[in-house]
């Protein structure tokens, strides 16, 4: 039998962050707070028990409307709480999101089909998560290498490195 061979190479010094990456502004941590709140007010769990609102995230209008949601959670694939407060914005009249801000418990970041839609519908807006030196805002491309834009008038894109080149 062939010996398993390791063959990952296991790095213990501190991840690389993206380029992108910075400190929260006060007004991220504002959003923080916002969806810690929207959560702490609305879950149907007490912490450590399941539930099917346990999320919430909020998101910044360029205008700097502030707008907050809960996950649905539903086997059939029920929205994240960053999908509810990005539609919370656009029916409030938000065109242009900055940012998302994740929480629950403690902030989160979004999973990968929330990436994929926050790069197709905002690919320069900034996502806050949790890094390995602490809470970060990072932009959306940095968390998305190498995909390719989906657009509801043309479907997935041929891939264009012009869109991970802003910072
Ligand atoms: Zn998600």
């Amino acid at each position: 039998m062939p010996a398993v061979r390791h063959l990952g190479l296991c790095h213990r010094g501190a991840m690389t962050l993206p380029a992108s990456s910075r400190e929260l502004t006060d007004d991220e941590w504002q959003l923080v707070e916002l969806a810690r709140a929207t959560i702490d007010a609305n879950t149907d769990a007490d912490p450590d028990q399941d539930g099917v609102h346990t999320m919430g995230a909020a998101v910044f209008a360029a205008d700097g409307r502030m707008f907050s949601g809960v996950n649905l959670y539903h086997f059939t694939g029920g929205p994240c709480a960053e999908l509810v407060a990005l539609a919370a914005a656009r029916a409030c009249g938000a065109r242009d999101i900055k940012t998302v801000g994740n929480h629950g418990r403690g902030p989160v970041g979004p999973c990968g089909r929330d990436r994929q839609v926050l790069f197709d519908y905002y690919s320069g807006i900034r996502v806050i998560l949790p890094t390995e030196h602490g809470v970060r805002s990072v932009l959306i491309t940095d968390l998305m290498p190498l995909a390719a834009l989906w657009t509801v008038d043309g479907g997935t894109q041929p891939f264009d490195p012009a869109l991970f080149t802003h910072h």
